[in-house]
């Protein structure tokens, strides 16, 4: 079975779809974070991200696994070298929309996610596509949104948490800019699918959002 959780930028999808994974004994895939990881890896070795063929041949090339150790937090490789702290920085997240939007970057992403469905466990999935393009056959599919100061909110303090020195307003700036982006390429935008439950958790706790979804499925 498979749980598809989509929505913007910051909108509470990682930690939902964590508890929902873990309540339901669930595996969990956030293919933002892949995203994010080929990002880091195209910053740290100073490729031009506006050269598409370059990313394309980067996605194809580099080895993108996940791990769960024993407390339960799942880490994230890209070629051996563990990057989970790494692509929450301010800079991976400013430069990952222009790499997402490559179609060739997109297609290799989707052939590795769509992959995870083959271990044969039931999945939730986060992220912008995944109901309408990796897995439209999901069993269930969710929209998750917040307004936009709340979702600025969030991420402020967890990126304050990590030890960023960062202004709200520029996070929420960083937010929106990022939405647009998603929502505007030609390749797979953020859009929710047509049979998507969409819930707004701007004044909902994790709890009840979790709980909703589960009384959907
Ligand atoms: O979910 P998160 O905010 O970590 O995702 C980072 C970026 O990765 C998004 O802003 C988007 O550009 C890209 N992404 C995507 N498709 C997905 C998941 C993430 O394009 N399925």
């Amino acid at each position: 079975m498979i749980i598809a959780i989509d929505g913007p930028a910051a909108s509470g999808k990682s930690t939902v779809a964590k508890a929902v994974a873990r309540r339901l004994g669930f595996d969990y895939i956030d293919t933002g974070s892949m995203y994010r990881a080929l990002t880091w890896k195209a910053l740290h070795l100073k490729i031009d991200i506006s050269d598409e063929k370059r990313l394309t041949l980067f996605a194809e090339t580099s080895r993108i696994k996940f791990l769960r150790p024993e407390d339960d937090e799942f880490r994230i490789f890209i070629d051996e070298k563990d990057v989970t702290e790494e692509i929450r920085s301010p800079e991976v997240s400013g430069a990952v929309s222009a790499v997402s939007k490559v179609p060739g970057v997109r297609g290799e992403m989707v052939k590795k996610q769509r992959g995870f469905r083959n271990a044969g466990k039931s999945l939730v999935v986060e992220g912008r596509d995944i109901g309408t393009v990796v897995f439209p056959d999901a069993e269930l599919k969710i929209y998750l949104t917040a307004s936009a100061e709340e979702r600025a909110r969030r991420r402020h303090k967890e990126l304050v948490e990590k030890g960023y020195e960062v202004k709200i307003e520029m996070i929420e700036r960083d937010i929106l800019a990022r939405d647009r982006l998603d929502s505007t390429r030609e390749t797979s935008p953020l859009m929710r699918a047509p049979d998507a439950v969409t819930i707004d958790t701007t004044e909902k706790s994790v709890d009840r959002v979790v709980d909703e979804i589960i009384n959907h499925l």
